[in-house]
């Protein structure tokens, strides 16, 4: 029986992956590494240290050096505060109101750190998710594709991984979510073709979040 419904945030609720796009681009160049919006869409979900991690072994051939992740993550932090708040993504509100009114528990597992967007949950899905109900960058170790977020996340909201469903838009989001074992749905609101999502385990692929509202009771609430 479906109990819960564990959303990602950048590119379910929010739309804001366009801006991130943009921030990490300017922000690795300041830094001499070459990030491109098609990068910034693959990388989705990992953490900000693990993302230029991988970028600096890449093309610098070594390790990032104490604190250059930090100072990296902070220059895009910088510019993607900068852009203003991002809007709240179409038919968003209509699922998550979907899934409150199913009776089913809301919780969030996103790999941002963002206080800004953290803080504006609140403002734009009022009462919708407990602080408690949420796993952000700070919450694990190991950021997704990794299971761990979207395991804390089950912990938090109180059922197993059978008892719940997932609602993410990148690839690495549903690896994570499938490797936790959770069924996983797919929003393609990003760039990427529909077939990347399938391929990393997604069991539906809906084009947006409007479209997955339409379709809430026949996918979602079984
Ligand atoms: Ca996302």
């Amino acid at each position: 029986m479906l109990k819960a419904v564990l959303f990602d945030m950048d590119g379910v609720l929010f739309n804001s992956m366009p801006d991130h796009a943009e921030c990490w681009m300017k922000a690795a160049a300041q830094f001499g590494l070459t990030i491109s919006k098609e990068d910034v869409y693959m990388n989705e979900g990992r953490t900000g240290e693990d993302t230029i991690t991988m970028f600096t072994r890449l093309q610098k051939g070594r390790d990032p050096q104490p604190g250059e992740c930090e100072q990296i993550y902070a220059a895009k932090c910088k510019l993607f505060e900068a852009k203003g708040e991002p809007a709240v993504m179409a038919g968003a509100p209509d699922v998550v109101h979907l899934a409150k009114a199913a009776g089913l528990i809301t919780g969030i597992v996103t790999g941002s750190g963002q206080k800004a967007l953290l803080g504006r949950l609140e403002k734009n899905f009022p009462q919708c998710f407990l602080e408690n109900h949420i796993v952000s960058s700070s919450s694990c170790q190991r950021g997704k594709p990794y299971p761990d977020p979207y395991l804390l996340g089950l912990e938090r909201v109180g059922v197993s991984a059978e008892e719940a469903v997932v609602i993410e838009n990148a690839p690495l989001g549903v690896q994570a979510a499938c490797a936790a074992g959770i069924r996983t749905i797919a929003v393609n609101t990003g760039r990427l073709d529909e077939k990347v999502l399938y391929d990393a385990g997604a069991a539906i692929v809906f084009p947006s979040m409007t479209e997955l509202a339409k379709h809430w009771t026949l996918n979602v609430k079984q």
